[in-house]
C-alpha cells in the first residue's frame, strides 16, 4: 500500500487553512525555527496550529539517523543556532502556550548529542514562561546515562521518548536504533526521578500483530511508563516504509481498554494520535 491510494474514511484530517495556521507558519518561518509538525508531515497540524500548538524541534532539521518511517531529512546537519533556544521561547511566550511540548533530531555527531542545546532550551523556555510545563520528547542518547541524567536533572513536567515499533520491527523500522535499549532510557528517567512522568508511542500499520503490540505494551508497562500513545502511521514519501494496513477505530479503542487494565495513567490510542496530540492532557 503507498500514499497514493485511498485512506479509509476515518482518516479525516483538518485542512491547513485557518487565520491562526498561517500566523503560526510565519512565526516559525521569520525566525527560521523547525517544527516536527512540518518536518514530520503530521496529519494534525491543521488541527494543532489552528489550536496555537506547535510542537518545537531543536537543534536543526537534519538527523543523522535514517528511520524508514520518518519524514525529517537525514544526513550532514547544519551548523548549531546558538540563538535557537532563545527563539525558540520567545515564540512560546507569543503564542501563549501552557504545556510546550519540545523535540529534536538526533545529532550523534556532536559530543554530547545535542544535550546542552536541550538544557538551554528549557531554562530560556522557563525564563519567558514562567507558569509553563514542559514535555521532552528526546532522542535515545545511545543509552548514556551521563546524558540523560541531564535531561533529568531539569525536571521536565514530562519525559517521553518513542519506541515506535514492536521489538521484531525494530532493526528494520528505526535502523540506528534499539528496542530494549529504548526502554531500558524510559526505566532509568523514572528510577532516578518517580515525579518525572514518562511516556512513549508506538505507531500501528507497520505490519505487526496484536499479540506482539500487546507484548510490546507488557514491556513498556514493565519499564514503569505512565503514558502510551498508539497511532496508525503514515507513510510520509515513496522512499518510505509502506503502511502495510489500516487499524479500524475499534481495534484502537480495544487496546486502550488492554492498556488502561494493564496501569497506564494515559493511554492515546487512535487513527490520528501522535506522541504530542492533546499532550497537554498528560500533566493533569
Ligand atoms: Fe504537531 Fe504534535 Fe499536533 Fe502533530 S500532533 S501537529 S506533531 S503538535
Ligand atoms: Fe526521524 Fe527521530 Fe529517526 Fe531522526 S531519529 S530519523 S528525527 S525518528
Amino acid at each position: 500500500m503507498n500514499i497514493f491510494q485511498k485512506k479509509p474514511k476515518w482518516i479525516k484530517v483538518k485542512l491547513p487553512m485557518s487565520k491562526n495556521y498561517h500566523e503560526l507558519q510565519k512565526l516559525v518561518s521569520v525566525h527560521k525555527l523547525n517544527t516536527i509538525c512540518q518536518s514530520g508531515s503530521c496529519p494534525n497540524i491543521g488541527e494543532c496550529w489552528d489550536r496555537g500548538v506547535a510542537t518545537f524541534m531543536i537543534l536543526g532539521n537534519i538527523c543523522t539517523r535514517s528511520c524508514r518511517f520518518c519524514g525529517v531529512k537525514t544526513g550532514r546537519p547544519n551548523k548549531i543556532d546558538w540563538k535557537e533556544p532563545e527563539k525558540v521561547a520567545k515564540s512560546i511566550k507569543i503564542l501563549k502556550v501552557k504545556h510546550a511540548v519540545l523535540t529534536s533530531v538526533n545529532r550523534d555527531d556532536l559530543r554530547d548529542m545535542g544535550a546542552s542545546m536541550w538544557i538551554q532550551t528549557i531554562q530560556k523556555i522557563r525564563y519567558f514562561n514562567p507558569n509553563i510545563t514542559i514535555e521532552t520528547l528526546i532522542p535515545d542518547f545511545k543509552g548514556e546515562k551521563k546524558i540523560i541524567d541531564k535531561i533529568i536533572d531539569i525536571k521536565p513536567e514530562v519525559v517521553s521518548h518513542n519506541l515506535e515499533t514492536i521489538s521484531r520491527l525494530t532493526k528494520k523500522i528505526r535502523i540506528q536504533a534499539q528496542y530494549n535499549r529504548s526502554l531500558e532510557v524510559l526505566q532509568y528517567i523514572k528510577e532516578k526521578n518517580k515525579n518525572i512522568r514518562t511516556k512513549t508511542g508506538i505507531m500501528l500499520g507497520l505490519g505487526e500483530t496484536e499479540e506482539e503490540i500487546i507484548e510490546t505494551m507488557k514491556d513498556i508497562r514493565k519499564s514503569k511508563v505512565d503514558i502510551m500513545t498508539m497511532g496508525q502511521y503514515l507513510q510520509p514519501s515513496l522512499k518510505h516504509y509502506p503502511v502495510r494496513f489500516f487499524i479500524v477505530p475499534e481495534q484502537f479503542q480495544k487496546l486502550k481498554t488492554i492498556g488502561l487494565k494493564m496501569g497506564f495513567k494515559y493511554v492515546e490510542s487512535g487513527p490520528l494520535v501522535r506522541s504530542s496530540y492533546h499532550a497537554e492532557k498528560h500533566v493533569k
